[in-house]
């Protein structure tokens, strides 16, 4: 905001709105962005929308055209220009270079399948842990691989991620905490929550595919963007463990993280972006107006 003071500038609370373009929003997503529009409005703060568009695979241009539309309809304004992930692959190679050179980083060239196999292998005389997601964790394999193996492996052409050293990276960081901000002062949620990354394993940060991953992506953007205020569903709470020691891994400052209830469908599960029922195109085609989203989602 050009002719603002500097104190004023740096006092005004960002917040922003990240949708994946791999599929039509729904209420869930509609719950995220009214509340970071109306606590953006509150705070007099400024709302950013940004594109998680790094998975080829699954993101398409008809539906980033549909976020634009359905926010639009929504009543929701965000700044320009929208952030587009796909456009800054050479930050999130930036970043990845500084952590390479801390020696945090190393290869694993297996596929998701292989390491659910080398999991049950490793976990039949018990029950192999997992990462708060459910995916079994990575048994560390690829770290016993020699430097001159990984080298000849990767000049050979062997596609291969490339993981955090999840204990060396604790090590270099000590204990870690976010700010969550609750419904309230008082509320059980408020206040300093300790971030425990070592529950994810050896995290991928950048995949086979793309020089990047969303833990990555999200702490670099959000930098980059200056944003100051985090508000998404709690589905990724646990995800903020992993966000804060690459926030300290790469002296990124912390934005202070809000975690909301989520929406479920009639059998109690997370909505998903496949659900017709609940999906913003299809209950706007019904004549479902916007203040009835707003009221759907307990908004009011
Ligand atoms: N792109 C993520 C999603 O659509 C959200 C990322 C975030 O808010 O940190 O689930």
């Amino acid at each position: 905001m050009p002719g603002m003071p500097e104190e004023r500038r740096m006092a005004t609370p960002v917040f922003r709105f990240a949708p994946s373009p791999n599929g039509y929003l729904h209420l869930g997503h509609a719950l995220s962005a009214l509340m970071n529009f109306d606590m953006a409005r509150a705070a007099g703060g400024r709302l950013l929308l940004r594109i998680e568009d790094i998975d080829e695979t699954r993101c398409r241009p008809e539906y980033e055209q549909a976020i634009y539309d359905d926010l639009a309809w929504l009543g929701i304004v965000w700044e320009e220009p929208v952030r587009r992930q796909s456009a800054h692959l050479d930050d999130y190679r930036a970043a990845l270079a500084r952590l390479d050179a801390q020696e945090l980083l190393y290869p694993s060239f297996e596929s998701r399948a292989e390491i659910a196999a080398l999991a049950a292998e490793r976990g039949r005389l018990g029950a192999w842990p997992r990462d708060p997601d459910g995916a079994p964790l990575y048994p560390g394999t690829a770290k016993a691989i020699s430097r001159a193996e990984r080298r000849r492996r990767i000049d050979a052409g062997e596609p291969y991620a490339l993981r955090l050293d999840m204990a060396a990276a604790i090590a270099r960081v000590g204990e870690l905490a976010w700010m969550e901000m609750g419904r309230g002062p008082g509320a059980a949620d408020h206040g300093p929550l300790p971030a425990t990354p070592v529950a994810w394993g050896d995290v991928i940060l950048a995949r086979k595919e793309t020089p990047t991953s969303y833990h990555l992506s999200v702490v670099v953007d959000d930098a980059l963007q200056g944003v100051t205020m985090v508000v998404r569903g709690q589905d990724l709470f646990h995800a903020t463990g992993v966000h804060r020691l690459l926030q300290t891994l790469l002296g990124l400052p912390a934005p202070t993280y809000h975690h909301h209830r989520l929406l479920l469908d009639t059998d109690g599960k997370k909505l998903s972006k496949s659900t017709r029922s609940t999906g913003l195109r299809e209950l706007r085609a019904q004549g479902v107006a916007p203040a009835e989203i707003r009221k759907m989602v307990g908004l009011s």
